[in-house]
C-alpha cells in the first residue's frame, strides 16, 4: 500500500505548490489508518489566497448574470457527473455509508441548481415618478472576497451551502474546509475549473485554527459564513465583526424530538432511530433527545431496541453497511464517555453500543476497502429516563447516542425544547393537527418537522436555528444567502426636463 497522500490548498486556480510548514493527519475512520498528510495553512497562505480572490474579483463582478448562470449550469453537471466520485472521497475520509454521502452530495446540488437562478434572484425593484420627474430603484451587489469555515460532518454539502450563491452573486470566495476530511474540497476546485470558472475566484486553503485566525483577522476580507460547534461560531462571530466583517456562524444542536401518546408509534421509532443514528448521529439536525410523553416511553423504547439490534454497522465503502464508524478515535472515545457519565447521573442504559457487532471489520481488510478492528466504532446506542441536569443532555454529543426523557405533559415537552440553549432543529410526532399547529407556533427553534424528524429545509428556502445554534441574523441559502452576500443600493435619478430649476436646501420629500 502507498503512503498517505499530500492534500494541499487550491489557489489562483491550481493546486498549491508552495509546500507546507506543518500538515494534519487524515484517517479512513474504517480502518484507523492515517491515509493523508493535508497542509495546515498559516498567515502567509491565507494571504495568497485572499490576493487570488481579490484579484479574481476585479472582472468576476462584472461578468454578465447571462455567463454566471451558464458557468454555474456546466458546475451542476459536472458534480452530477462526478457525485459517485465525491460520495466516495467523502466516505474515505469521514466514514459515512456511501449512500449516506451520495445524499449530501445532492442536497449541495441543490443549492447549486437553486444560484442557478441567479438572474432572477438578483433582480431589483423599481418605481417611477417617486417624484415629479424622478424614478427609483434598488440594486444588490455583491461584497467582495468572502470566506467560508466548514465542518467536518458534511464536507461536500455545507461548503455548497455558501460558495455556489456567493459565487453567483458576483464574490471571489476562500474556502477553509475541515482538516479532517479535505479532500471533497479539492474535488469541487477542480470541477469550478473545468465549467469555465475563472481562476482565483474560488480558491481553498487547508488548515485549522491558525487559518481560521487569519481568516478572521483579514483585510481583505469582507465576509465570512461558518458552520461548526458552538463555542467556535460564537469565537469566529465577534472576532469577525469586531473586524468589521459580515458574519453568519451555524453553531452545535441538541435536536429534540416530541412524541405525543397519540402518535403512531412504529413511525416514531423509525424516525428516533433513523434520525438518531444515520451518520452515526454526526448531523447538526441528528435527533439527539427523544422526548416521551407518558404513557409512550416504555413502548417506545422498546421498539427503538428492537430496530438497533437489526441495524448494520460497517465500512462505509460495504452497501449493506447502515452505519458507520465515528470521524476520528479521540471523537469516539468521547462519545462512549457519555455511555459510562449517563449511567453515573442515573440514566439507564438501554442499548449499549459498544456491544454492537460490526460487520466486515476485519484487520488487514483495508485496502479493499474493508474496515478494521482499529477503526473508529462505536454501535448505536440508547440512554433512557435522562434528565435536563445530566451531562448527556446538556451537551451536545455529536455522535450515535439518543437520549430518552420522559415528560408528563405537552406543555412539560415544550418547556423542556424551549429552555434548551440549542435552537436548529426539532420535531413533533402526533396525529392531532391541533396539536401539531400549536406546537409549530410554540416552539423556540429554526427548524420543525411534523412527522419529519429531519426537516432540512430546501435551498430555496434558507437553513438555521435560533438561540446558540446561529450566531448573526441571517441564514443560509435561500434568498436569505442571496442577501447575505450582497449588499442593498437605492438609486433615486431625475433626468432633467424643461421644467426643472431653483435650489432648495430643504430635506427632499416628494411632490
Ligand atoms: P468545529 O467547530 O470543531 O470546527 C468547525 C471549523 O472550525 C473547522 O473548519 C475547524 O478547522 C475550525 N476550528 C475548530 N476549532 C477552532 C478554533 N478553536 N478556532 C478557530 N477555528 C476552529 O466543528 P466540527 O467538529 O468540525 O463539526 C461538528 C460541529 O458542527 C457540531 O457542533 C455540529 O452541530 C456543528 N454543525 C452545525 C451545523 C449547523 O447548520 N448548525 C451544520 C453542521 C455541523
Amino acid at each position: 500500500m502507498s503512503g498517505p497522500e499530500t492534500i494541499t490548498h487550491w489557489i489562483a486556480g491550481k493546486p498549491w505548490t508552495g509546500g507546507a510548514a506543518t500538515y494534519g493527519d487524515v484517517y479512513n475512520p474504517a480502518t484507523g489508518q492515517v491515509t493523508g498528510h493535508v497542509d495546515l495553512a498559516t498567515a502567509a497562505e491565507v494571504d495568497a489566497a485572499v490576493a487570488a480572490a481579490t484579484a479574481a474579483f476585479a472582472d468576476w463582478r462584472k461578468v454578465s448574470l447571462a455567463r454566471r448562470a451558464a458557468i454555474l449550469f456546466s458546475f451542476r453537471e459536472l458534480v452530477k457527473a462526478h457525485s459517485g466520485e465525491l460520495a466516495a472521497l467523502v466516505t474515505a475520509e469521514h466514514g459515512k455509508v456511501v449512500s449516506d454521502a451520495a445524499g449530501e452530495v445532492a442536497r449541495g446540488l441543490e443549492v447549486v441548481e437553486f444560484a442557478c437562478g441567479i438572474p432572477h434572484l438578483l433582480k431589483g425593484g423599481f418605481s417611477e415618478n417617486v417624484s415629479t420627474g424622478v424614478d427609483s430603484y434598488s440594486l444588490r451587489q455583491p461584497l467582495g472576497v468572502v470566506a467560508g469555515i466548514t465542518p467536518f460532518n458534511f464536507p461536500a454539502m455545507v461548503p455548497m451551502w455558501m460558495f455556489p450563491l456567493a459565487i453567483a452573486c458576483g464574490n471571489t470566495f476562500v474556502l477553509k474546509p475541515s482538516e479532517k476530511d479535505p479532500s471533497a474540497s479539492l474535488l469541487l476546485a477542480s470541477l469550478w475549473a473545468e465549467a469555465g470558472l475563472p481562476d482565483g475566484v474560488f480558491n481553498v486553503v487547508q488548515g485549522a485554527k491558525e487559518s481560521v485566525d487569519a481568516i478572521l483577522g483579514h483585510p481583505g476580507i469582507a465576509a465570512v459564513s461558518f458552520v461548526g460547534s458552538t463555542p467556535v461560531a460564537r469565537y469566529v462571530y465577534s472576532r469577525g465583526t469586531m473586524a468589521g466583517k459580515r458574519v453568519q456562524a451555524l453553531g452545535g444542536a441538541k435536536n429534540h424530538m416530541v412524541v405525543l401518546p397519540d402518535a403512531d408509534l412504529d413511525l416514531a421509532a423509525d424516525a428516533a432511530v433513523s434520525a438518531g443514528f444515520g451518520s452515526a448521529g454526526e448531523r447538526c439536525m441528528a435527533i439527539s433527545a427523544l422526548v416521551a410523553v407518558e404513557p409512550v416511553g416504555d413502548e417506545l423504547v422498546d421498539r427503538i431496541r428492537t430496530r438497533i439490534k437489526r441495524l448494520r454497522v460497517g465500512p462505509g465503502t460495504d452497501e449493506r453497511s447502515e452505519m458507520g464508524p465515528l470521524v476520528t478515535g479521540p471523537h469516539r472515545d468521547r462519545v462512549a464517555s457519555y455511555l459510562d457519565s449517563g449511567v453515573r447521573e442515573g440514566a439507564t442504559l438501554a442499548v449499549d453500543g459498544r456491544a454492537h457487532p460490526v460487520i466486515g471489520a476485519v484487520p488487514g481488510a483495508a485496502e479493499t476497502g474493508g474496515g478494521s478492528a482499529e477503526g473508529f466504532w462505536l454501535g448505536p446506542s440508547v440512554l433512557d429516563h435522562v434528565t435536563t441536569a445530566m451531562s448527556c443532555y446538556t451537551d451536545e454529543i455529536f455522535g450515535p447516542v439518543l437520549s430518552v426523557a420522559r415528560v408528563d405533559s405537552y406543555e412539560a415537552a415544550v418547556a423542556m425544547v424551549n429552555v434548551s440553549r440549542y435552537g436548529n432543529g426539532t420535531a413533533v410526532f402526533t396525529n392531532d393537527g391541533g396539536a401539531a399547529r400549536r406546537f409549530v407556533s410554540e416552539i423556540e427553534v429554526g427548524m420543525v418537522g411534523v412527522n419529519v424528524p429531519i426537516p432540512v429545509p430546501m435551498a430555496y428556502y434558507s437553513f438555521g436555528g435560533w438561540k446558540s445554534s446561529l450566531f448573526g441574523d441571517t441564514h443560509v441559502h435561500g434568498t436569505e444567502g442571496v442577501h447575505f452576500y450582497t449588499r442593498g443600493k437605492v438609486v433615486t435619478s431625475r433626468w432633467l426636463d424643461p421644467s426643472h430649476g431653483g435650489v432648495s436646501l430643504g430635506f427632499p420629500v416628494s411632490s
